[in-house]
């Protein structure tokens, strides 16, 4: 799968590099490998459907990072028969949307919150309050820290 960096993605890798707290390279490489697995989770990907000649069912091969990788697949893989690229929803985004995402770009950056702007009041052109029960957000914070510092 190809996929192209992001900021916020590699940052949250960087962040694994850099904590002095693991006690084993086997502990951190576990731990980047399961954050790969949770950023991953978070892209829209595309999966290859495909059908033989005959009309049956052929096996679906995926995820792939973007619909050109996919049809690159096919063309290389030349099986015959048709095939046809469709979609994957982010799985992520579903559950960042219900449960929210801390310190994940379009959720909010206050350390207590970590939830989605349409969970927040409206202020004026802003965003207040966190509505979802027990949480204390007084304010949606739209940029992460670190971004701000550097504006
Ligand atoms: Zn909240
Ligand atoms: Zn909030």
């Amino acid at each position: 799968m190809r996929i192209t960096p992001r900021k916020h993605e590699y940052q949250a890798v960087v962040d694994i590099l850099v904590d002095p707290t693991f006690e084993s390279p086997d502990q951190m490489a576990k731990a980047l490998l399961k954050e790969m697995g949770a950023i991953l989770q978070m892209r829209d990907l595309w999966v290859l459907t495909h059908r033989w000649a005959d009309g049956s069912k052929g096996l679906n091969y995926g995820p792939f990072g973007s619909t050109a990788e996919a049809e690159a697949f096919a063309k290389k893989m030349s099986f015959g028969g048709t095939g046809r690229v469709i979609p994957l929803t982010s799985s992520g985004i579903a559950l960042a949307n219900h449960d929210g995402k801390a310190g994940w770009p379009g959720y909010c950056y206050n350390p207590q919150c970590g939830h989605p702007p349409f969970m927040h009041s409206s202020v004026g052109a802003s965003r207040g309050q966190c509505h979802l029960d027990g949480c204390a957000c007084d304010k949606f914070v739209k940029d992460a820290p670190k971004t701000k510092s550097k504006k």
